[in-house]
């Protein structure tokens, strides 16, 4: 039978490796391990000092001592040295070093016993076992202690492995989720294990919502026409030949909004030559893919709309010019005329091309003053009624209309591209009227109305977004870049009002600007 010590050593130290499968902390385990050793020694202190980064060693954990009185023991780890015949030199000089120390610390010990904590060849640390009294250690103490200084030393080596894994995995762990892609890891049947911070942002999912579900039907990606690249070409289930490992598609967000994915997808192949994991990088395209999108509209706007005029231009300039033929007056007036409305309807279109240009470039810088809406939609009518005989075009302003405070030409701008449609988009003639009224709330209201062919209730927001026309019959025969309402709205929104359409097909339209009034 075991004597009862070497049960109870058994009983502690098993107790101390259950604590360190349990994942105990560093600290406790330490605390646990010194409160066995000090148990079983039938001491009344102990002491664990650990080594630290800059060479020295510093207490670590502690019983039975006043916390403040730690450093005062610094002597008896300072230099220890167990050398080759470790357990004599070293007690006899222990012996000595703790006289010196517990003076200093103003606390009675009389014995103790040291054994350093090593790994390997290294000493990481010493533990001390202190007597206040009563006989020495003996060499079989030390031996119990053995057990449990390997123990500590265990500890120590675990801890720090622990730390060293989970100091690399919070770095990778860091580096995906604040990656400005968006990423995910997916397992090879591409369930989300891993879903990243800006593809939260991206999609307007949260992590929680995303991990364990398939990334398919999560971010089922489809192309413009609506068909499923997920289903059809993921490359994944679907390797494509040329081993590029790419998709990209239109993601359908929670709150309406579309925007185009591309996703990179880079598997993990282990030594047997099985994935095990699929790293997908995921990019929004959706302001390259509009701009690229934009730019072919551009193009195409500006080869037909600006040719169209030019060519008026010059057939009419060619007709009259030329030297066989002898124009009466009346001719050369209607040809002249015809020139300068196209000259017009050119310089208002390259007005629009700029300011869209502009507006992208960076914001609307307006010139400010005080302006007469009155006079403003007077010289806008003028102008306009001179183009047309089929329009009667009317303004109709109360006595002592407010001014409001805003930039002359852009307002000018705004006023011919809501007159210059409502003519262009009446073919049969009719009116026009320019209405100005006080509103609520300190506002000056502008109506412009005409008896034309109207906008289903459908295209109503959409015919201020950029390059957006109508898609009807009219619209394609009538010249137009889409930008002017686009304009009008950024304008109109610059000087803090508003712009709304109230129109049905064959009723008419009517636009509604409301501006703020100044305040002199
Ligand atoms: P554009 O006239 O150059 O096409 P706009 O941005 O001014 O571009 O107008 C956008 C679209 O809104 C037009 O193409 C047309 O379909 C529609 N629209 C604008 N004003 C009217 C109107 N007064 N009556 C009917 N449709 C209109």
């Amino acid at each position: 039978m075991l004597p009862d010590f070497r049960l109870r050593q058994r009983e502690y130290l098993l107790e101390i490796s259950r604590a360190m499968t349990a994942r105990l902390d560093l600290s406790s385990l330490l605390e646990l391990t010194l409160q066995s050793a000090v148990e079983i020694l039938a001491g009344q202190a102990g002491l664990i000092t650990l080594h630290r980064q800059d060479g020295s060693f510093a207490p670590y954990a502690s019983i039975g001592l006043p916390p403040t009185t730690l450093a005062l023991f610094e002597p008896l780890w300072h230099d220890l040295n167990f050398g080759s015949e470790k357990s004599q030199r070293a007690t006899a000089d222990i012996s000595l070093r703790l006289a010196l120390a517990s003076q200093a610390a103003g606390v009675i010990l009389r014995q103790v016993v040291a054994l350093p904590l090593e790994i390997g060849e290294e000493v990481i640390g010493y533990i001390f076992i202190f007597r206040t009294r009563g006989v020495g250690f003996s060499n079989n103490d030390q031996q119990v202690l053995s057990a449990f200084a390997n123990q500590a030393a265990i500890a120590v080596h675990n801890a720090r492995l622990y730390q060293e894994v989970s100091a690399e995995h919070e770095r990778l762990t860091a580096i995906i989720e604040n990656s400005g892609d968006g990423v995910m890891i997916l397992t090879p049947d591409r369930l989300i294990q891993t879903w990243n911070k800006a593809l939260s942002h991206l999609t307007g999912i949260t992590a929680e919502e995303a991990i364990g579900r398939p990334c398919y039907t999560l971010l089922n990606l489809r192309t413009s026409q609506g068909l499923s690249v997920c289903h059809t070409t993921c490359p994944i289930t679907h390797p494509p030949t040329d081993g590029r490992l790419s998709a990209e598609g239109i993601h359908q967000r929670a709150d309406g909004l579309a925007i185009t994915l591309a996703d990179n997808y880079s598997p993990q192949i282990n030594k047997e030559g099985r994935v095990t994991q699929i790293i997908a990088n995921v990019r929004d395209m959706t302001r390259l893919r509009e701009a690229e999108g934009l730019k072919q509209t551009l193009l195409s706007v500006i080869s037909h709309e600006l040719k169209t005029p030019v060519s008026i231009i010059k057939g009419y300039a060619g007709t009259l010019a030329r030297q066989d033929a002898n124009w009466d007056k009346a001719t050369l007036a209607d040809g002249l005329a015809v020139i300068e409305e196209e000259a017009d309807h050119l310089d208002r279109l390259i007005t629009n091309l700029l300011e869209a240009s502009r507006l992208q470039a960076g914001g609307l810088k307006l010139r400010l003053s005080y302006v007469d809406l009155a006079d403003l939609a007077t010289l806008a009518v003028d102008n306009l009624q001179a183009t047309t005989q089929s329009h009667t075009l009317t303004v109709s302003f109360p006595e002592d209309f407010p001014l409001v405070l805003g930039d002359y030409e852009r307002l000018r701008e705004v006023l011919t591209n809501l007159i210059g449609n409502a003519i262009k988009y009446s073919p049969d003639g009719g009116q026009i009227k320019v209405i100005g009224e006080l509103g609520k709330n300190e506002t000056a209201r502008l109506t412009v109305s005409d008896q034309g062919i109207g906008i289903p209730t459908a295209d109503h927001e959409r015919i201020f977004e950029r390059f957006y026309r109508v898609d009807n019959g009219l619209a394609r025969q009538t010249p137009g870049t889409g930008l002017g309402l686009f304009l009008v709205k950024a304008v109109i929104e610059a000087h803090g009002g508003r712009v709304s359409v109230k129109s049905a097909p064959g009723k008419g339209s009517l636009f509604l600007i409301e501006l703020p009034i100044a305040h002199e």
